[in-house]
């Protein structure tokens, strides 16, 4: 009876396998339907910052229909985080595939659909989170089941983790919470997450980036004290003046340009696949002897790559004064810096003083939101699959690493010395600037939305499947 039974589910496993794939891979064309419905499914949920356990029940029920166990960890109940493992033989360290299940909010008015509708409309899936972070949520949970449904031996462990409090976390839900309290559950060699992306032109994808570093967010307060009075009697220790000068100085200040491995990639490869002009720019900031002209031709043509080059100083708020008649004794302004990940903060803060060069301005740190983070590694195994699996899905496509000018959790785990790396579906550059993660609309194209699940089931399987 018993030799019956695993006969006929040897049988049936048979059957799964042959329907699924052959030789080992899947038939994409076969799991289309499932990959949209989950995705479409998570669009749907509406899981806004401080809902994500509804992503969480569903994907419990989903895993555990099909034999996978979940745990799930929340310091809030209803922003829960979820963790599934499928053990590998223990010859290499786990591998951690995450995303995250929350979405910023949404301005109803703005919406053409319904954006918790995953409306399709002119080849695209419209609504919250179809670009961030779902894509990566959808593609980390088919890369579980066809592991489970495939019975791919592993050499590691295949950890996923979907997470709440991506977007909004003053609580410390999501990654502070895991990094803190259940570290052991998601522990890695090597993760896999949103950070990266690739880009449409003329139809087909012609680079696919990988993100390998990002800054550190290392905000200040100005403060300027200056004497109270009455506004009809000028005083030069007036704080507005103060202020305004200092912040004009630090708004303008040329910080050290330094390039590291990742950008400096970037940049060389940029050069080699760029048109003429902007290929001759990025040239030139890789040559010390042209590099000052070409780096303001950069700050005034694309302040994104410029911000790639150095430690970025911007202010973004400015509180002083209460009547007009009123001299206030204190300005304040709030400065957003963007660390690159191997600053010395301290030193910078120091050079920042003498730039400002007043004893009537302070500068005050305001709470680090993010740990230090070191970049990951270009040479890594993980890394090389990334490249090989993008140059195989994606022929023609130039592998670029990139540094995130931004911050992610990606920090909080290069932080605990895991090789982190950043990906993404693939989009046209006017879908970027106008649908962009956070804009008032976003959407996917659907054709982008399988060659990316594709994309992660392949990196997956060559770093842990068992060689
Ligand atoms: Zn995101």
């Amino acid at each position: 009876m018993k030799r019956f039974l695993v006969a006929a589910f040897a049988v049936v496993a048979l059957a799964v396998l042959q329907a699924q794939s052959s030789g080992g891979r899947v038939d994409w064309d076969k799991l289309r339907p499932e990959v949209l419905q989950h995705y479409r499914s998570l669009v749907q949920l509406d899981t806004t910052s401080g809902h994500e356990t509804r992503a969480v029940e569903y994907l419990k029920k989903v895993l555990e229909g099909e034999g996978i166990p979940t745990q799930t960890f929340a310091l809030n109940p209803a922003r829960a985080n979820l963790v599934a493992r499928l053990k590998g033989n223990g010859s290499k360290r786990p591998l951690l595939i995450l995303a995250h299940t929350d979405v910023v909010g949404v301005s109803r008015e703005k919406w053409p659909v319904d954006p918790f509708g995953a409306v399709m409309k002119d080849g695209y899936v419209w609504g919250r989170g179809s670009k961030d972070d779902k894509p990566v949520l959808t593609a980390n949970l088919i890369a579980m089941l066809m592991l489970k449904r495939l019975g791919i031996q592993l050499d590691r462990d295949v950890i996923f983790l979907a997470e709440s409090g991506e977007e909004a976390d003053l609580e410390g839900v999501g990654i502070n919470y895991m990094v803190r309290e259940h570290f052991a559950e998601i522990d890695a060699e090597f993760a896999m997450t949103e950070g990266g992306g690739a880009r449409i032109d003329g139809g087909r994808v012609t680079r696919v980036s990988i993100g390998t570093a990002e800054k550190l967010p290392a905000r200040v307060r100005l403060v300027a004290h200056g004497t109270a009075g009455h506004g009809s009697v000028p005083r030069l220790d007036n704080a507005l003046m103060h202020l305004g000068a200092a912040v004009d100085k630090v708004g303008r200040w040329e910080t050290q340009m330094r390039l590291n491995d990742t950008t400096r990639a970037y940049f060389e490869k940029m050069a080699a696949i760029s048109p003429p002009e902007r290929a001759s720019m990025y040239k030139a900031l890789l040559d010390p002897t042209t590099a000052t002209d070409a780096q303001k031709l950069l700050r005034e043509r694309s302040p994104g790559e410029y911000s790639m080059l150095r430690t970025s100083v911007v202010p973004t708020i400015l509180k002083a004064g209460v009547g007009a008649n009123v001299i206030p004794s204190e300005a304040e302004a709030t400065l957003d810096i963007r660390a690159l990940p191997d600053e010395n903060i301290d030193a910078f803060y120091a050079e920042m003083a003498k730039v400002i060069a007043d004893p009537a301005v302070a500068i005050e740190r305001l709470p680090q939101t993010r740990p230090p983070s070191p970049a990951s590694k270009l040479g890594t195994e993980m890394y090389r699959a990334m490249e090989r699996v993008a140059g195989t899905l994606y022929p023609g496509a130039t592998v670029i690493p990139s540094m995130s000018t931004g911050a992610s959790d990606q920090a909080q785990l290069r932080a605990k010395g895991i090789q982190s790396y950043g990906i993404g579906p693939a989009s046209t550059e006017s879908d970027e600037i106008n649908y962009p993660a956070h804009g008032d609309v976003e959407r996917l194209a659907e054709s982008s939305l399988y060659p990316f699940v594709q994309y992660v089931w392949n990196v997956v399987v060559e770093v842990a499947g068992h060689k």
